[in-house]
């Protein structure tokens, strides 16, 4: 199949709509039409077609969503680089990429020194050029490095239909809005805010831009900005609640998608009764964002809901037959979401992409109405003496008491039982390290899945989403 580029197609529908904002800056649909035109005469000019890459080292930015759409109507493929990465870890990923051409914003430009400024590319032009390819459904359109939990990066290969089926499954889920407007915090280069950039264009709506997630800018945008649809990890959705107090969100705003790691049931309560509409949501880079959301009419926060319209998920053995209702395996995904494969890696692909489904390396549960509970990533999972521990359940019943803020559970190896669970703890200001956070977890917990030591921790080391670096803490806890 083939389609327009979006942005092309607000143009043509509703020029005067707007399309984006910046830093005080904003794009209608006809603007933006016409800053991406320049943006493809930069790139023509340097002779970037179909098919050619480009690597970019950015924080979001109005010019990196105009490189984006750009580079879709010439056909070639952007790489985002997190920019938190330094030189060392940029190196092998721009290797992997072999970019025809490398950009970066200029405050990073010294990480990535053969990279020119990303800001001022297009200046160089004259005027736009209208050029504006049918974008195939099977062409790649963006590498996404995803971190993974041992090795290197993996370059996930993201379609254009990719995108657009993504779009549509979620507005199927979400149902029709005349006017979206998305809080775009989540980064550009991670494929929230990828598929938040373009859900937002394929539905005519606006994305209201921001350089990063900050809790009191978040506030302000949905107190003043007209927000209907947000997105959050439930660190930074803490944040926004604890900060707001009881002030309500404006009865504008829609819903908010709740994800990318576990999330606790009683942090939702706290967002509905604040207006925040949270839908659970489950995804991966892998499968271009969203795999599973709470349906809007029976989102009660106790499972990630089920698959989009248009998806199918199934959870399956160690042999990969599928499983009853109930039963705990590894979730699998198909559809036309589902990436093309991974960059460079035909043996990793082949071990992903088994007859059309993705295997996602989480484990869950289905239920009979077909809503997804995500237990744990299997490298997560912790194994002691043959049982299994999920850490978010041992986090739920610590994070209940009174003097935790944070705490998150890891497994180490042990001589005895293979592998024990180890919490860190962080503490609310004024409490020291509770003595009785064993006794509070065998209240709750079986035995064997009582941490086996508790550490206190200042802060607990997160990514450039807010996930829990369980890496560094499986490190942290073998020296401890
Ligand atoms: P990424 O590819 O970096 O976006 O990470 C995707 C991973 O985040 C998934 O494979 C899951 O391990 C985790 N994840 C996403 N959503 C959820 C959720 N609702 N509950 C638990 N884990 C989640
Ligand atoms: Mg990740
Ligand atoms: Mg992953």
């Amino acid at each position: 199949m083939k389609g327009s580029c979006p942005i092309r197609a607000g143009a043509e529908t509703r020029p005067d709509a707007l399309a984006l904002t910046f830093a005080g800056r904003h794009w209608t649909y006809a603007e933006m039409d016409t800053e991406v035109g320049r943006w493809v005469a930069a790139l023509r000019a340097r002779g970037v077609g179909p098919g050619d890459r480009v690597g970019v080292l950015s924080a979001n930015h109005a010019v990196l969503a105009h490189l984006f759409f750009a580079l879709g109507r010439v056909g070639a493929v952007l790489a985002p680089f997190n920019a938190r990465l330094t030189p060392v870890e940029l190196r092998p990923l721009v290797e992997d990429v072999a970019p025809r051409l490398l950009l970066a914003l200029e405050p990073l430009q010294a990480r990535l020194p053969d990279a020119e400024p990303l800001e001022s590319f297009a200046d160089a032009v004259g005027g736009p050029s209208s050029e504006c390819a049918a974008l195939d459904d099977t062409s790649p359109r963006v590498i996404l490095f995803t971190s993974g939990t041992t090795g290197r990066p993996k370059g996930a290969v993201i379609t254009e239909g990719n995108f657009r089926a993504s779009a549509r499954c979620s507005a199927a889920n979400l149902g029709e809005h005349p006017a979206p407007r998305w809080l775009g915090t989540l980064p550009l280069f991670h494929v929230g805010g990828l598929a938040m950039l373009t859900r937002t264009a394929y539905d005519g709506g606006c994305l209201v831009l921001r350089e990063r997630f900050a809790v009191d800018d978040t506030n302000r945008a949905l107190d003043a900005e007209g927000i209907t649809h947000a997105s959050f990890v439930a660190t930074t959705l803490e944040q926004v609640l604890e900060a707001r107090g009881d002030r309500p969100v404006p009865a504008s705003f829609r819903y908010s998608l709740i994800g990318g790691g576990p999330v606790p049931a009683p942090l939702l309560a706290r967002a509905r009764a604040a207006g925040l509409g949270p839908l659970q949501t489950y995804g991966l880079t892998e499968a271009c964002s969203q795999v599973a959301t709470e349906r809007p009419d029976e989102a009660d926060g106790l499972t990630a809901g089920r698959a989009l319209p248009g998806l199918e998920v199934r959870v399956v053995g160690p042999s990969g037959e599928p499983l009853e209702v109930g039963a705990e395996g590894d979730i699998e995904v198909r559809g036309p979401t589902v990436m093309a494969g991974y960059l460079n890696r035909p043996e990793a692909t082949r071990e992903a992409l088994r007859d059309g489904w993705l295997r996602t390396k989480d484990v869950g549960r289905l239920d009979a109405r077909g809503r997804l509970t995500v237990l744990s990533r299997r490298t997560d999972l912790i194994l002691r003496g043959g049982e299994n521990i999920y850490p978010a359940e041992v986090e739920k019943v610590l994070a209940d008491h009174p003097a935790v803020r944070e705490v998150a559970v890891v497994g180490v190896p042990d001589a005895r039982w293979g592998e024990v669970p180890v919490a860190f703890v962080v503490v609310r200001a004024g409490s020291g390290l509770p003595e009785e956070l064993g006794t509070w977890c065998r209240g709750s917990l079986a035995g064997f899945k009582v941490p086996a030591r508790f550490l206190a921790i200042d802060a607990l080391p997160r990514n450039a989403l807010g996930k829990v670096e369980r890496t560094v803490l499986r490190e942290r806890a073998r020296g401890a």
